[in-house]
């Protein structure tokens, strides 16, 4: 599905300039975008090639809707007996478990026990009885991670995961470090929500923008940024409304219902599996206690957008020092 959060402002060139390549395309159910510079054209075409496959790569074996993916087994399987998985997936799924623990089970893979039961193009979502019902089943600590074996097996029945909010992250993260190993020393790759650059744009800092989340033609924010990740998440992507509340894909691991207190948070940090892990931890988690998690993590930043509009963002990013440009870069963001 077509869901482009993050708008990419391309202000200083034509990307069709010589050296420099920018390619879109459709996969892991969204927008892809890479777009590199490399003197040497052939390594500039071979670098975008290679983030294409690499995320082909990743949806075939992580996608929740392709049955024979290597998840969907371990869906199917891990119920009955352990499941040995690649040392990919299961490292993914270890780091996943991090972040519940980091997050106090804000973030949880589990939620997939009652996530599967939405539907929301065609508007469906559980009764309030058999979300909660279901909401039992939610519960990262019901997976048994064994790594000596390499298995996963997960303890009762209708238990399941779903990668989709951190698995964009790591597939920008494998994106990057396979162009570095290729020597190209700027570029920005962008899988939906969540994006990361090497260096700059032609010695400037890269332009994210902060789409406001009620109107997809306004920005809340532009952040310059360089050699950073950047995600975010909000409830405008994939969401139906009934009777005026808003069921969209951030689940509340609590209550398997929606997690409705903000409407978009973006994260700053060092790697977009963190960040894409952190944006949709701290939308369920909310202002306060979201905030002061991220304001205890030196390299991390935020900026949340409540039910009201209004921006809040971390500490580093007060809006007393902002520039010109939109937020004062923080330690994290590393620019001027
Ligand atoms: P996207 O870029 O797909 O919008 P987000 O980073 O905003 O992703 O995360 C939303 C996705 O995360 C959902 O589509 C779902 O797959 C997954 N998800 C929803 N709730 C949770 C949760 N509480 N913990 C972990 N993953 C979740
Ligand atoms: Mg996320």
């Amino acid at each position: 599905m077509f869901s482009l959060v993050l708008l990419i402002l391309m202000v200083f060139m034509e990307s069709t300039s010589a050296g420099w390549l920018h390619e879109d395309a459709d996969i892991m159910g969204t927008r892809i975008s890479v777009e590199l510079f490399h003197a040497d054209s052939d390594t500039a075409r071979q670098g975008v090639e290679t983030v294409l496959q690499e995320m082909r790569r990743i949806d075939a074996g992580m996608s929740p809707y392709i049955e024979t993916s290597e998840l969907a087994r371990l869906n199917v399987s891990a119920q009955r007996r352990p499941f040995k998985t690649s040392k990919e997936l299961f490292s993914l799924v270890q780091r996943s478990l991090d972040f519940s623990e980091l997050t106090g089970g804000a973030f949880d893979i589990t939620f997939a026990s009652v996530g599967f039961l939405y539907d929301y193009r065609n508007k469906i979502r559980p009764g309030e009885t058999q979300r909660e019902r279901a909401a039992d089943l939610i519960n990262y600590r019901k997976l048994a991670l064994d790594r000596h074996s390499g298995t996963i097996a997960f303890s009762g029945h209708g238990v399941r995961i779903d990668l989709g909010g951190i698995a964009k992250g790591y597939a920008v993260d494998r994106c990057i470090s396979l162009l570095q190993k290729l020597g190209i020393s700027q570029a920005l790759v962008t899988a939906g929500g969540d994006s990361r650059m090497i260096g700059d744009r032609w010695g400037r800092p890269w332009s994210i923008g902060v789409r406001n989340p009620r109107d997809e033609d306004k920005l809340a924010a532009v952040i310059p940024l360089r050699d950073v990740a950047v995600s975010t998440s909000g409830d405008y992507q994939r969401f139906f409304e009934e009777n005026g509340i808003r069921y969209h894909h951030i689940i509340n691991p609590g209550s398997g219902d929606s997690a409705r207190e903000l409407q978009s948070v973006t994260i700053i940090g060092p790697d977009a599996t963190t960040t894409d892990a952190l944006s949709t931890s701290v939308f369920v988690m909310g202002r306060e206690s979201g905030l002061a998690l991220i304001n205890g993590m030196p390299d991390i930043d935020a900026i949340l957008v409540d039910q009201k509009g209004h921006l809040h963002y971390s500490d580093d990013l007060q809006p007393a020092r902002k520039t010109g440009h939109g937020v004062k870069p923080s330690a994290a963001a590393l620019t001027n």
